[in-house]
């Protein structure tokens, strides 16, 4: 796990949205990717050549197997992939870059986008994906950076990770 992700989490936010850690489709363009080091951690299951965090299905749904549902917690927080520490952010494919861009459909985003804790939150994000360990994860996971095929409109690109 790479250290120091900045955190936009605002947790009474999170709790009353149901956005993450549920996927209507097994191999949904939502569905955090593993990184190669991350899949060795907590495991993966592999769908069309890429590795997805596992998921059950349940009423519908398919849900991430670390997703404590009655408490609406993650149950491995301190370890969970890359992607999911990231979100709203993600690794966008725009060619042969790789960009930095945030869902604009992630309530707290609706709720922060314009303010000052957004700000600070972008400023700490760029800091940490020009540090050189992050960028070589960014170089040997390009696999991570997804093109979210039907959602474009959802994103917004913020910086270029030059790897
Ligand atoms: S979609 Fe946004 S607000 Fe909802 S749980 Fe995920 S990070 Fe939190
Ligand atoms: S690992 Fe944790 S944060 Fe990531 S999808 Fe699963 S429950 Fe959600």
């Amino acid at each position: 796990m790479l250290e120091g992700v900045p955190s936009f989490a605002v947790s009474d936010v999170c709790l009353k949205c149901d956005g993450c850690c549920r996927f209507y489709e097994k191999d949904s363009c939502w569905r955090p990717r593993c990184g190669e080091v991350e899949i060795k951690a907590i495991g993966a299951e592999r769908i069309d050549g890429r590795s997805y965090i596992k998921a059950d299905e349940s009423d519908g749904k398919h849900l991430c197997v670390c997703l404590e549902k009655d408490e609406h917690y993650c149950a491995i927080y301190t370890s969970r992939p890359f992607e999911c520490q990231v979100y709203p952010c993600v690794l966008m494919k725009r060619g042969e870059k790789v960009m930095v861009s945030i869902h604009l459909s992630c309530p707290m985003v609706v709720e922060y986008r314009h303010s000052q804790k957004f700000a600070d939150y972008e400023k700490q994000l760029r800091e940490f994906f020009s540090k050189p360990d992050v960028k070589n994860f960014v170089k040997q996971n390009k696999h991570l950076a997804g093109d979210y095929p039907g959602y474009q409109e959802e994103f917004e690109d913020l910086f270029e990770v030059n790897i």
